[in-house]
């Protein structure tokens, strides 16, 4: 479950950021909509905690993240929440592989070889494990951040702008991807997008 109340957010002193408040049950799929500017990464970064809100609260789960410290926050998102960047940040000398490992690694989990070879496997990146992840056409490597982010099943899975660089072909398969995996997983999917080629394929749906 994921919820948000009376979230607030200002970058500057003369300016404030206000956003709906969501109540995101297990298993759903949401689509937030808005042009560029309208706040949506702002948003997706408050839900994930790698940004303080002025005012209101984020609720995953029983936990309320924005009384998390620092320390506490880390954990609790490595474990609990799955963010697919808008671009795709990797460590350019480390495999495919290695970058997952790190990512368990950080979250405190095992590093379970296993877990890695399903997941790329499901997202038809098998034979990619071992190459550098700049060696990646742009869609595979939004299927690895895909990966990445569904490796140590997080209950809420954050999406910005999965698809918006992608073609049709991709943008589709990049979908699915996501709609299958969170339900696979039962996670709440949470995607934010300007991506009008979306708006249709998802029931909940707020606009900014
Ligand atoms: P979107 O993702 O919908 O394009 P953002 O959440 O990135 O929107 O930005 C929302 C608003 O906040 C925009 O007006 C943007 O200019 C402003 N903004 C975003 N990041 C910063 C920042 N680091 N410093 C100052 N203003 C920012
Ligand atoms: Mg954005």
């Amino acid at each position: 479950m994921l919820q948000s109340t009376n979230l607030q957010y200002s970058y500057s002193a003369n300016n404030a950021l206000e956003f709906p408040d969501i109540q995101a049950n297990k298993g759903e799929h949401w689509l937030i909509l808005g042009e560029s500017g309208s706040g949506k990464t702002t948003f997706l970064h408050l839900l994930a905690g790698l940004l303080t809100p002025k005012k209101g609260s984020v609720q995953i789960g029983n936990t309320d993240i924005t009384k998390l410290s620092g320390a506490q926050l880390d954990k609790f998102r490595g474990q609990n929440i799955g963010i697919v960047f808008q671009k795709p940040h990797f460590v350019k000398a480390l495999s495919v592989r290695e970058n997952l490992q790190m990512a368990q690694y950080l979250a405190g989990v095992p590093q379970e070889g296993e877990r890695i070879r399903t997941i790329l496997d499901r997202l038809n990146l098998a034979h990619k494990l071992k190459s550098r992840t700049d060696a990646l056409s742009e869609g595979e490597k939004q299927r690895v951040a895909i990966a990445r982010a569904l490796l140590n099943r997080p209950a809420v899975i954050l999406a910005d702008e999965p698809t918006s660089a992608l073609d049709d072909t991709n943008c589709e398969e990049v979908i699915q991807l996501l709609k299958n995996e969170a339900a696979e997983q039962q996670s709440t999917l949470f995607i934010v997008t300007h991506d009008q080629r979306l708006k249709d394929r998802f029931e909940n749906r707020i606009t900014l």
